[in-house]
């Protein structure tokens, strides 16, 4: 992929009002982006279908808890004292940057966990000057990533705003075990903001400053590692690369287990599910990769990243890690109140393990954006998004093919009704039909409702797909049903359900 692809969704992005930057009229901060209406439509569809699988479907239970904490729940969770990137600043124009990624797109290759000293000498040995003014950069050092405030007026009372939204799962924890019963394995999960003041936020969504984080922590019995739900999973074939190998193996997530690659079943078992998801969402080109010690973060026992190739390259978009108990025994050292629980089943006091699958939604927005993207063609003169359907922003637009009564207040009455029952609809009366279509399908809305002379005499309008532009017939009072038949996605069939050709032909 090239570059142009990156321009040209840009482009539609901020035409359409999908992303806005943040404070663009102050100039815009990088590293921030709002979503703008059609942004928030797509945003919310996606968090649902994935709270839906990978919540709902489990009858694990939703969250949302504080993004601002005390200092003191960053020292348990090894923040405060892990989570810096190494910075170098340059001696001639003062610009910071973070010295892994120079070397990344000046020699290549990943600096994950090389030290300060490693990297100062690389930086010298490789002649890598400052981006910006070719100045001389200085030895490295490390930059703290999170943000820092105080409450309550006291500047001694420090707090942060998170980085992830897994501490609230840890947190809350022991209240919410013993409401559910009492019983591992127990799954919590929440969406919501995250925070990294990183020192260079670059490709818009992909490197934020804020961002939506959906993360599930899967706390279970260690001496229970299994899943039940693994056995209709175990021979799903997935792409991934072990920590010692550079190129992909096709092999079954149980292979992959036994290879070493990903720690235990519940862990395949969640590759899985984030495979599937990311097949609904329509993205093509990704791989599964064990991280090697010095990638993994510092409460990792195992871990596994879904990497994406997008027009930046392979980037990071699913981190799916084996925390162990580094959490919950850190908060329990640190409040001197032991979360270990009693397990019936084994009869006796358990520090539970955790699974986080951890995904980041901005970059998958990037991608779902990239994968779906559809150049002009000889059929098609425009280009447009082909959404899954059950994510695009729009169910459906209204139109009367022309601005007259009686046509304009059949469509309203229309409009009226779908909104009415809870659909996303949007309406324009005036310009040709056809510029009315092309502006739909731009931004991926499912179908066109056309209000013409014949829908007065047989209660019928015409209805039009987005991806092929077929039209049929359907009477009005089957546009609900039928629209949802379509866009309402049933995570139990993985979208496999009802096939774009099995467009009806209604009359
Ligand atoms: P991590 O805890 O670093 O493994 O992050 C989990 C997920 O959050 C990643 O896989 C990304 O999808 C997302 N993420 C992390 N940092 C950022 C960032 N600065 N901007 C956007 N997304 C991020």
């Amino acid at each position: 992929m090239s570059d142009k692809l990156y321009d040209k969704i840009l482009e539609i992005a901020l035409k359409r009002s999908i992303l806005i930057p943040s404070a663009e009229l102050y100039n815009a901060v990088s590293g921030f982006y709002d979503y703008g209406p059609i942004g928030v439509l797509i945003k919310k569809k996606i968090e649902t279908v994935w709270k839906r699988m990978f919540i709902k479907m489990h009858g694990f239970h939703e969250i949302e808890s504080a993004t601002i904490y005390p200092e003191i729940v960053f020292r348990a969770s090894g923040h405060a004292e892990h989570f810096a990137d190494p910075i170098v600043t340059c001696k001639k124009c003062g610009m910071k940057w973070r010295a892994d990624k120079l070397l990344e797109e000046r020699v290549g290759g990943s600096y994950d966990g090389v030290s300060e000293d490693q990297l100062t000498r690389m930086i010298k040995d490789n002649n890598i000057k400052c981006p910006k003014c070719n100045g001389e950069l200085t030895d490295v050092a490390r930059f703290a990533l999170m943000f820092k405030t105080t409450y309550g007026g006291e500047s001694k009372n420090i707090a942060y705003l998170r980085p992830e939204t897994a501490q609230g799962m840890f947190l809350d924890f022991q209240r919410i075990f013993a409401t559910y019963g009492s019983r591992l394995p127990m799954g919590l999960g929440q969406v919501g903001k995250s925070y990294r003041n990183e020192i260079s936020p670059r490709r818009i969504l992909i490197r934020l400053r804020e961002f939506t984080q959906m993360e599930l922590e899967y706390f279970f019995n260690p001496e229970i590692d299994d899943i039940k739900e693994f056995e209709d999973v175990k021979d799903v074939v997935i792409p991934i690369m072990g920590k010692d190998n550079q190129n992909i193996e096709n092999i079954t997530v149980l292979q992959a287990i036994e290879k070493g690659y990903i720690t235990n079943k519940i862990h395949g078992y969640f590759v899985v599910l984030t495979k599937q998801f990311y097949d609904m969402m329509g993205v093509k080109e990704y791989r599964f990769r064990q991280l090697n010690d010095s990638e993994k973060a510092h409460y990792a026992v195992g871990a596994v990243d879904l990497e994406v190739n997008t027009s930046f390259g392979w980037i990071e978009a699913v981190s799916l890690a084996h925390r162990g108990d580094y959490d919950l025994s850190s908060h329990s050292n640190l409040s001197k109140k032991n979360l270990s629980v009693f397990d019936d089943k084994v009869g006796k006091k358990v520090m539970p393990n955790v699974i986080e699958p951890s995904f980041g939604f901005d970059r998958l927005f990037w991608c779902v954006l990239e994968s779906s993207y559809r150049p002009v063609t000889d059929e098609k003169k425009w280009e447009w998004f082909d959404l899954p359907m059950f994510i695009s922003p729009y169910h459906a637009a209204v139109y009367p093919l022309v601005k007259k009564e009686p046509l304009v207040n059949t469509a309203n009455d229309i409009l009226r009704s779908l909104r009415g029952k809870g659909l996303d609809v949007i309406h324009r009366a005036t310009g040709s039909i056809g510029r009315r279509y092309a502006r739909a399908d731009e931004i991926g809305v499912a179908y066109c409702i056309t209000v013409d002379f014949d829908t007065q005499k047989d209660n019928t309008v015409t209805l039009r797909f987005r991806n092929d532009g077929r039209q049929v017939r359907v009477p009005i009072n089957r546009l609900y049903e039928i629209i949802t038949l379509f866009t309402d996605n049933d995570v139990r069939t993985l979208g496999g359900s009802k096939k774009v050709e099995e467009f009806p032909v209604v009359k």
